[in-house]
């Protein structure tokens, strides 16, 4: 029989109640014929309660616990979603990621998947098994240990399995109904899309539309998993929420699908260094090192054999940024006269797969800006994606200019 993956997250098993519309939902597809295999979340808020006991009993824990305290939400979940569909007639039973077994390396806490055997589950499947509950989040290392995927993981989960199973589809049934133009939060304009890129919700993924974990779409990429995102709140139809799949299957691509935005962000400038070869590594080197993101980087022409260099962060990471320099300075690895550190900036991007073949996007937003009279501090770009730095006070009002400007309420549904 055809696979489906069915993945609820935290607010969607946030209790017995929950659990139980959820396992309806399981039901639903189970009767149409599918074999279900259904990725839970922990309890929404358990997580983070779990996170804050290890924090509190060790700050500077010991991984591996780590991974086996904060694994265990998804386990009560798994088992309470087995429970509530066997009360309701549907063969089911839970597998934490040990059993099954999901493989990862030993990358404890951003554990990597490498490999997920079917035999398992698929040998209950063809025993008359409707319903394979896995717990999310969670793996087993080659050394028997208990790892995690990093916080939003069972996305990833959710992922990997429909493509070990090569299952029709992968529904992530979350609190929001699919993918919007933008935050609807920050204007009432932004449409649900019926279909978005992988590429392009890669793009709105890491840059802050935090629907679905970066690595899930990823993977979905690489191996050409279909993914619905939908919400568990609304009335299930075969057309809910947004389906995000290749482009190729898209007929008509947007210049721009969306525009998304990061909102802590800050913009470092490192005044007069050396103009000489291996400086850029002599910054950005110590920078990786110390865990500080880099994103948008802009060296400016230099005279007398000195130039400035800027580069983007987010504002959490300033103060680490500022001791890997610092600190790069006093061993004398670089020179610079001056670190300035702008905390109060914003980064704004328009994506869309159809600026491919379309030009003079960028000239557009750069012109719906200025008339709006914000100064644009920093620039970047990729084929399918422009961004740009501006003064935080700005920032909602950018979004909603370019939203309009760029039409994207017609995008409706
Ligand atoms: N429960 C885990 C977290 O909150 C994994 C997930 O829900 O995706 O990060
Ligand atoms: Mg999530």
């Amino acid at each position: 029989m055809p696979v489906l993956v069915m993945k609820f997250g935290g607010t969607s098993v946030a209790n017995l109640d929950r659990i139980r519309r959820a396992a309806k939902r399981v039901g639903v597809e189970v009767a149409k014929g599918y074999d279900v295999i259904v990725i839970v979340s922990a309890m929404s808020g358990k997580t983070n309660e779990l996170v804050g006991w290890v924090d509190e009993v060790s700050p500077l824990h010991d991984a591996r616990e780590y991974d086996a305290i904060v694994s265990s939400g998804e386990n009560v979940t798994a088992g309470l979603m087995a429970l509530t569909l066997q009360e309701m007639n549907v063969e089911a039973r839970s597998w934490q990621g040990w059993q099954v077994p999901l493989k990862t390396n030993s990358t404890h806490s951003a554990a990597r998947i490498d490999d997920i055997p079917t035999d398992n589950i698929s040998a209950k499947f063809a025993d008359g098994m409707r319903v394979a509950v896995v717990a999310g989040f969670q793996g087993v290392s080659p050394e028997n240990r208990i790892t995690t995927l990093g916080r939003g993981g069972s996305d990833t989960t959710a992922v990997a399995f429909a493509a070990a199973f090569d299952a029709v589809r992968c529904d992530i049934y979350t609190d929001v109904d699919g993918v919007y133009t933008t935050d609807p939060r920050i204007t009432d304009k932004a449409r649900k899309l019926d279909k978005i890129a992988f590429e392009e919700m890669l793009e709105l993924a890491s840059l802050g539309a935090k629907v679905l974990q970066t690595r899930s779409v990823e993977l979905a990429m690489r191996f050409n998993v279909k993914l619905r995102v939908l919400s568990s709140f609304e009335e299930q139809s075969d057309s809910a929420g947004t389906l995000v799949c290749a482009e190729e299957e898209i007929m008509e691509q947007n210049v721009v699908s969306g525009i998304a935005y990061s909102r802590d962000e800050a913009k470092m400038t490192l005044v007069s260094i050396a103009d000489r070869p291996g400086i850029a590594a002599a910054i950005f080197v110590p920078l990786s090192e110390a865990g500080v993101n880099v994103d948008m980087i802009i060296q400016n022409i230099s005279e007398e054999g000195r130039t400035d260099m800027t580069f983007s962060c987010p504002v959490d990471q300033v103060a680490r940024a500022q001791k890997a320099l610092s600190d790069a300075k006093d061993s004398g690895d670089i020179n610079f006269h001056d670190l300035i550190a702008d905390t109060d900036v914003s980064k704004v991007s328009a994506v869309g797969i159809g600026m491919r073949s379309q030009s003079g996007v960028a000239a557009k937003m750069f012109k719906v800006l200025s008339d709006e009279g914000v100064n644009i501090k920093v620039i970047a770009t990729s084929e399918i994606k422009i961004s740009v730095l501006i003064d935080r006070k700005y920032m909602e009002l950018a979004v909603q200019s370019l939203h309009d400007a760029f039409e994207l309420e017609k995008l409706a549904t």
